[in-house]
C-alpha cells in the first residue's frame, strides 16, 4: 500500500487551539470511494457555531462542509455521477454534505439527510482511517454512496461551494413549502441563506422580495439579490407594521426565517397572510424556545415547515438554478476574502464570519 501524507486544519474542542495535522493519504482506496484534492472551501456559519461550543461535537473533527474538488483517484466502481454523467480523474466535483444508507425507513420516505447511519462531511471525528472527512483539509476521501456532482464549466468554485449547504438548503426548505408563484416573500436575515432565498424564492416565482435584517449593508447586498424592499430592523412590531404597509395590509405569501435567531420567530409569523407559510431554517440550535399564539395559527391557517440539512438532489437543481441566474444576480461576490490554509487563517476566518465581516470567507487548501 502507497502511502503519502497531507495536512488538515483539526478541531480539538472548545477553547482550544486549532491545530495544523498530518494525515496519511492512502492510495489504495475502497472500489466505492473517490480522492478529491480540496479547491475551496468556503465557511459556513454552523463551522463557527461549532467552533465557538454552541452545540456538542465530535472531536476531533475536520471542520468544513461546503467545498469543491477535483478528481484525484475514482475507486473501481465509481463510474458516474449523481445525473449518470461519466466521471474521470481530474474532473471538477461537489457533493452532498450528507451520505445516506439508502435502506432505512427515513431514506424511503424521501427525508435521506435524516438517515438513521447518516454520515455528513465537516462533522465526523478525524482520528479514524482514512482522516479526511471535512474541508479544512488539503485533500477529502468520498465514502461509498456519497452523491457527486460534476460542475458545469460554467460556473466557478466560488459560485458552487456555498451551494453544499447554504444553497441546497434553502431551495430544499421553499420545495418542501411547495413554493409557487405569489405576490410577496418575506426573507427574515441577509446572511448567505438569506440571499440565495431572495434570488430563488425570485426565480420560482415571488413578485416582491421583503428582506429583512439589522445591518445595512446587508441589505444592499439583498437589493444585488433581487429585493425590491428592504427593512432595516429598530423593532420588530416596526417591522411588522412596514410589512403590512408593503402587502397593502394583506401579509406575505410566504416567509423565510434565515437568521438563527429564535426571536423572530413571533414577528414573522405575524407577517403572514391568511394561509401563509413560515419555512424555518435558521434557528437551529437547541434552545431556540418561541411563543406563539396558537390562536393566530390556527384562526389564520398557517402552516409552520422546519427543515435541517437537505435531499442530495437539491444540490444539483441550486447549481443549475444558479447557472441559469448567474449574469443576473452576482452570487462569486459571496465568497471571500480568502484566508491562508494555516491555523491562523481559518481561525480569522471563522472570526471574519462570526463579526460579519463577509458572508462566505474562503480558504483555498491546495
Ligand atoms: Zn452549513
Ligand atoms: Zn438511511
Amino acid at each position: 500500500m502507497s502511502t503519502n501524507n497531507a495536512y488538515a486544519i483539526v478541531f480539538n474542542g472548545t477553547k482550544k487551539p486549532l491545530e495544523k495535522k498530518n494525515f496519511p493519504l492512502a492510495s489504495d482506496i475502497g472500489d466505492n470511494e473517490v480522492i478529491v484534492e480540496i479547491s475551496l472551501t468556503t465557511v459556513c456559519g454552523s463551522d463557527v457555531h461549532t467552533w465557538l461550543g454552541h452545540r456538542p461535537f465530535p472531536t476531533p473533527c475536520i471542520l468544513g462542509h461546503e467545498m469543491v474538488g477535483k478528481v484525484i483517484k475514482l475507486g473501481a466502481c465509481v463510474k458516474n455521477d449523481f445525473s449518470g454523467n461519466k466521471l474521470n480523474e481530474g474532473d471538477r466535483i461537489v457533493w452532498s454534505m450528507t451520505v445516506c444508507c439508502k435502506e432505512c425507513f427515513f431514506c424511503k420516505h424521501n427525508l435521506p439527510q435524516k438517515c438513521t447511519k447518516l454520515f455528513k462531511y465537516g462533522h465526523e471525528k478525524s482520528d479514524v482511517s482514512p482522516f479526511f472527512s471535512g474541508g479544512f483539509a488539503e485533500y477529502i476521501i468520498l465514502k461509498e454512496s456519497s452523491d457527486i456532482f460534476k460542475i458545469p464549466d460554467e460556473l466557478s468554485n466560488e459560485e458552487v461551494s456555498p451551494l453544499m449547504c447554504a444553497g441546497a438548503c434553502v431551495l430544499n426548505g421553499l420545495n418542501l413549502a411547495e413554493f409557487a408563484d405569489c405576490n410577496h416573500l418575506v426573507v427574515q436575515g441577509c446572511g448567505a441563506l438569506g440571499l440565495y432565498a431572495c434570488a430563488f424564492g425570485k426565480a420560482l416565482g415571488a413578485k416582491k422580495i421583503i428582506a429583512i435584517d439589522r445591518n445595512e449593508s446587508r441589505l444592499d447586498f439583498a437589493k444585488e439579490f433581487g429585493a425590491d424592499y428592504t427593512i432595516l430592523v429598530n423593532n420588530n412590531s416596526e417591522s411588522i407594521e412596514q410589512v403590512k404597509k408593503i402587502t397593502k395590509d394583506q401579509g406575505a405569501d410566504y416567509v423565510v426565517e434565515v437568521t438563527g435567531d429564535p426571536n423572530v420567530i413571533n414577528p414573522g409569523i405575524e407577517m403572514l397572510r391568511v394561509g401563509g407559510k413560515y419555512i424555518l431554517l435558521g434557528a437551529i440550535y437547541p434552545g431556540s424556545d418561541f411563543t406563539v399564539d396558537s390562536s393566530k395559527i390556527i384562526r389564520n391557517a398557517i402552516k409552520i415547515i422546519g427543515l435541517h440539512n437537505y435531499s442530495p438532489k437539491y444540490l444539483k437543481d441550486a447549481m443549475n438554478l444558479v447557472k441559469q441566474l448567474k449574469n443576473k444576480y452576482p452570487f462569486k461576490k459571496l465568497v471571500g476574502p480568502n484566508f491562508d490554509f494555516s491555523v491562523q487563517g481559518v481561525e480569522n476566518a471563522f472570526k471574519s464570519l462570526d463579526s460579519k465581516k463577509s458572508l462566505r470567507p474562503s480558504i483555498i487548501p491546495s
